[in-house]
């Protein structure tokens, strides 16, 4: 760990001293991007998936520049040039912030993104379970849910005894016991979600999500119903999730919704041939697999490193 902050370190240095040609020099993969949250200052106190609109201003720029950046159609179907790098943009979670932080940018810099959208705002939600735990647990070491204790580890997580972790348990659930759980953080811990800056929970409104669909830069697509782990729910519900969040996100959009992107980055082979007769053509992270050497996942951008060692890992294809 202490090597590798070294190693960001001095790659950082060199590449301000004029060696970014030499670490950028005949590079041509194709990554697809995973984005979630874009806020003001790139805050990691909650969680690790916002950057800052100057860094992500920063990055199209140089994507602009640089790279070729395709639709997700064309970077699905392999439709690119295979002697440049090349990008395509994702955000997930269908935050407020992506319509009003990051489609400003995407529009000056004229970039193509796709959006991933639960179809949580059909149960009157304005925030997703996984955010509102996120917020929840920041400041506290120790929580009791349903009679199970957990506690903050090592890793910062948050664990019960026998060493499961919150998230991990509920995001296998049925939408009601997550409910019921989040209805019991609420009361025995008087928590209010409301207290929280909006750049950091707020879910699009339907009226938003039109809009952002109606815009020629943007692609939507479902990122299932509640935002839960397809491969540990019950089939009929993993159906639920494929169906039911198309159906919501047609309805809103007026348009039709082949794209999906599986909640954690995780699927297998028969929840994508369910994906496929739900009527979904592009299926993340299963698609990305076709035309690059890339693993079965999506390549996240990191709030925690300089912008130079974005850059170098983005080239590199992954972090290790
Ligand atoms: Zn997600």
């Amino acid at each position: 760990m202490l090597h590798a902050t070294i190693r960001n370190r001095v790659r950082d240095v060199l590449m301000d001293i004029g060696f970014k040609q030499y670490f950028h020099k005949n590079r041509h993969g194709a990554n697809m991007l995973l984005l979630h949250g874009i806020d003001d200052c790139g805050s990691t106190a909650y969680n690790s998936r916002f950057i800052s609109s100057t860094r992500f201003d920063a990055l199209l720029t140089y994507f602009k520049q640089h790279f070729h950046i395709a639709t997700l159609q064309d970077f699905c179907l392999g439709n690119y040039p295979k002697n440049k790098q090349t990008i395509t943009l994702t955000f997930d979670d269908g935050l407020s912030n992506n319509y009003y932080k990051a489609l400003p940018l995407l529009e000056k810099h004229q970039v193509p993104a796709s959006f991933f959208i639960t179809g949580i705002r059909q149960h009157q939600q304005y925030y997703l379970w996984t955010d509102f735990i996120d917020l929840f647990l920041h400041n506290r070491n120790n929580i009791v849910l349903q009679g199970i204790r957990y506690s903050k580890n090592k890793k910062g997580v948050f664990a019960s005894d026998n060493g499961t972790a919150l998230k991990d348990f509920l995001k296998a659930q049925p939408f009601t016991v997550i409910n019921a759980a989040i209805q019991e953080l609420t009361e025995n811990y008087a928590f209010d979600i409301n207290q929280f800056a909006t750049d950091y929970f707020l879910q699009m409104t339907e009226a938003e999500i039109q809009q952002l669909a109606s815009h020629p830069l943007a692609t939507i697509g479902s990122h299932g119903m509640h935002h839960t782990d397809l491969t540990k729910i019950a089939l009929w519900d993993a159906e639920h999730q494929l169906t039911a969040s198309k159906a919501f996100l047609e309805q809103v959009t007026g348009k039709t919704i082949d794209a999906f992107a599986f909640p954690f980055d995780v699927c297998n082979a028969e929840l994508v041939d369910m994906a496929r007769r739900a009527g979904y053509t592009y299926i993340l992270p299963h698609s990305v697999q076709q035309h690059t050497d890339r693993p079965l996942q999506r390549f996240g951008i990191n709030p925690y490193i300089s912008f130079n060692n974005q850059l170098h890992f983005i080239y590199k294809g992954n972090y290790a």
